[in-house]
């Protein structure tokens, strides 16, 4: 997303400009994703939600989404809803093949299966992949976003951003193919009753609207595994357009262990979120979608040293930029926008 909105804009600014993709297709998780670019209602709203992020990187987000929203319709993005099913957010909905597709074809000249040797806007999409295999997690993301454009900055004397250990992502109920990431996705975290493999209530309070911190907790367990366990009540509630019940419903079609909660290999706490039968449980399992600590940036996108000065002539963008969201939880998609146009503009030296 970053990579080719930076080029995009840029050739719009009248530059020539090459997107080097390590992939064999374009798009990123952008292409995997469920396409929804949204921001917070007021920065006040986004600093509550994520209270270790820069302000002058989330200021941008909330001023200059709306401009952008309307310039990739304008590249041919498709909007599917106008809405994000959100109070707290808003934003559009957008296909995201299709959105792939008009990016590619501002971009002009994108070299697929070529990993870049020199970057001007870094925007390989953070350090996911290699975040999920260090620590045993599951990747809900496209396979490429190991880290190098990190890699390559901090070999130039980059500085990092807050929060390298948080990443945004999803409990799922296996390994899941692409096509199911969105789909398998057990959202529905804050209905349930959330036990350890050893049957012990571990998240303290109730989960964030995003579900990123409890995701998070999960991955800090020793056995990177939890039960959710509801009702027959919850299994009738609605998170966004399904009932749970459906949710439950694909994570048992892929594969994950769903099963009556007197199956459970520890005694049930009594718990008031289990009252009406059945109850069934549902063993989740971390998956990075990708990290959210990254480069420390400027609200130009440049890269930045310890001592607060730019690296002349570096940019990042996307994940690759951190210290954005910390502590909380953003629209990856909205970053990626934002940051990529301002990265264009620093790079032409606007
Ligand atoms: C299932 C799913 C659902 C999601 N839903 C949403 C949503 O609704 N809203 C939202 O805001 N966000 C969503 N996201 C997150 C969103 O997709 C990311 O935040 C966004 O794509 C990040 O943009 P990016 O440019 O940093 O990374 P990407 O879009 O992943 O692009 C990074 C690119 O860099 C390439 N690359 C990696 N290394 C190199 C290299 N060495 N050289 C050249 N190229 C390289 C990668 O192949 C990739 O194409 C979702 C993600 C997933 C997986």
């Amino acid at each position: 997303m970053a990579g080719l909105v930076a080029a995009a804009w840029a050739r719009e600014l009248g530059s020539q400009v090459v997107v080097f993709e390590k992939g064999d297709r374009a798009g990123g998780s952008m292409l995997l994703s469920s396409g929804v670019v949204w921001r917070h209602r007021t920065l006040d709203e986004f600093r509550a939600d994520c209270p270790g992020g820069e302000p002058q990187l989330q200021r941008p987000i909330v001023e200059e989404l709306d401009p952008g929203l309307d310039w990739l319709e304008s590249l041919g993005a498709v909007v599917t809803e106008r809405e994000t099913g959100n109070e707290r957010t808003m934003g559009r909905r957008f296909d995201p093949s299709r959105l792939t597709a008009a990016l590619v074809r501002a971009a002009a000249d994108v070299r697929l299966g070529q990993p870049f040797a020199e970057a001007d806007v870094l925007a390989t999409g953070g350090f996911g992949v290699r975040l999920a295999r260090e620590r045993g997690l599951l990747l809900r993301a496209s396979p490429w976003s190991e880290g190098d454009g990190l890699a390559y900055a901090l070999a130039r004397g980059a500085d990092l951003s807050a929060g390298m250990d948080e990443f945004y992502g999803r409990n799922l109920p296996a390994a899941v193919p692409e096509e199911c990431f969105v789909a398998a996705a057990q959202v529905y975290g804050v209905l349930a009753l959330v036990l350890d493999e050893e049957g012990r209530e571990f998240f303290p309070g109730r989960p964030s609207w995003s579900e990123t911190d409890l995701v998070q907790a999960t991955a800090r367990l020793p056995t990177r595994a939890a039960w959710y366990v509801v009702d027959g009540r919850t299994l009738r509630r609605r998170v966004r357009e399904r009932t749970v019940a459906e949710i439950v419903a694909v994570a048992r079609a892929v594969g994950g262990d769903v099963r009556p909660a007197e199956e459970l290999p520890f005694e049930l706490p009594r718990s008031p979120k289990l009252v009406e039968p059945p109850l069934l449980a549902i063993r989740v399992l971390p998956a990075v979608t990708h990290t959210t600590g990254g480069l420390r940036i400027d609200e130009h996108a440049r890269v930045l040293r310890p001592d607060g000065s730019a690296i002349p002539g570096l940019h990042a963008a996307g994940a690759d930029a951190g210290g954005i969201v910390t502590g909380g939880y953003g629209s990856g998609l909205a970053a990626a926008l934002v940051f990529g146009r301002r990265a264009a503009e620093s790079a032409l030296g606007g």
